[in-house]
């Protein structure tokens, strides 16, 4: 099976509520679409966002390098070639992790189609179904209690309430979230690296005094402050989460080697894809650290491609899979079963998207 056509396209979904975190606000998932064609007319398919704020990655860009740099680059290989495949994808074009990644899940799509398995058992698949989080956006206190006791009564039981907007009145917010919602349900903090070291110590501390059982605190000062990131895991008990400062397996090295973080968060849009996020996983593994995988504002296909990996790796103990769950509709068919905080994988071959309702060209 060779590679004939990559095509692009873009999909728009609205969201249930504006999605608010210390870095941006948006309304609507908008993302480009990719479709790679087989000699033999069968279809791959992948998505990227733009997250122009963590990644670097805008519309345009990703456009550009799937279409002038990384489609000259693969098509015609054969897809049995995974390792040749992804050598090219990424020598081609330096960073570009979201086109990138779009690519990637695209080949792997089409890569277990031909092996007709589902794509989670060929990389390595235990668990049929994984457990999500639930976003909470950055507002006042009263509406972040609204939404998060939306969230538990729609059936999530983990909580990821995005901070970092107002250093001390934090501590205040999660206690509100805390009272209302009880003490069995999971409670992790984002905080999109808003605070400075010494402030999150300080607020993560204040959370721990007053016993407001944090499972984890993820990204709490700017992402290239690895030193901040290690005095911060130091001075605290809750776990660090490290987001914005792992894109690469590089990075996943260097910040276990300095002690930065406690746990990695993985991220298709920040490393390229499944094949370098599979080197993450093997790093972690070796070191013992657990990861997460996450999502940026992403539709169901490339969640669904995160959803195998993460069903796939039992390194990967957290799930922030909520992009469809944020989604007023689900125009795909096909595909891993979301259902509130339950994701259920199934047995179609690949990733299992059978339909992606976008104007290829
Ligand atoms: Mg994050």
């Amino acid at each position: 099976m060779k590679i004939a056509k990559i095509e692009l396209g873009e999909i728009r979904i609205p969201l249930v509520t504006p999605f608010k975190t210390a870095l941006r606000t948006v309304d609507s998932v908008n993302d480009i679409v990719v479709r790679i064609t087989a000699d033999d007319g069968r279809e791959g398919f992948g998505e990227a966002p733009a997250t122009a704020v963590i990644t670097g990655d805008t519309k345009g860009s990703i456009v550009t390098a799937v279409r002038d740099f990384i489609a000259p680059a693969i098509t015609g290989m054969d897809i049995e070639d995974m390792d040749g495949i992804m050598g090219r994808l990424h020598k081609c074009i330096v960073k570009n992790t979201s086109a990138k990644a779009a690519v990637d899940m695209a080949v792997y799509d089409l890569y277990a189609k031909n092996l007709n398995r589902p794509l989670y058992k060929i990389l390595g698949g235990g668990q049929d179904a994984i457990e999500t989080d639930i976003t909470i956006s950055v507002n006042d206190t009263e509406e972040m209690v609204r939404d998060s006791l939306r969230g538990v009564e729609q059936g999530f039981r983990i909580l990821k309430v995005k901070v970092g907007k107002d250093g001390t009145g934090d501590v205040e917010r999660i206690a509100a979230i805390r009272q209302a919602v009880g003490k069995d349900i999971v409670i992790r903090v984002d905080a999109n690296q808003g605070w400075q070291p010494k402030e999150a110590v300080r607020i993560i501390r204040a959370m721990e005094d007053k016993g407001l059982d944090i499972d984890l605190v993820e990204q709490p000062v700017n992402a290239h402050d690895f030193e901040g990131m290690k005095y911060v895991t130091s001075q605290v008990f809750t776990p660090v989460l490290a987001d914005e400062s792992v894109f690469s397996p590089q990075d996943a090295i260097r910040l276990i080697w300095e002690g930065a973080a406690d746990l990695i968060n993985i991220k298709l849009m920040k490393t390229g894809g499944i094949y370098e996020a599979l080197k993450i996983c093997g790093i972690a593994e070796s070191f013992g650290v657990e990861c997460m995988t996450g999502c940026m504002l992403e539709s169901k296909l490339a969640v669904s491609a995160a959803a195998h990996l993460a069903a796939a790796r039992g390194v990967i103990t957290r799930h922030d899979l909520d992009g469809p769950a944020l989604c007023r509709t689900d125009p795909y068919e096909g595909g891993p079963v979301f259902a509130g905080a339950q994701i259920t994988m199934t047995e179609e071959p690949g990733i299992g998207i059978t339909k992606v309702p976008a104007v290829f060209a």
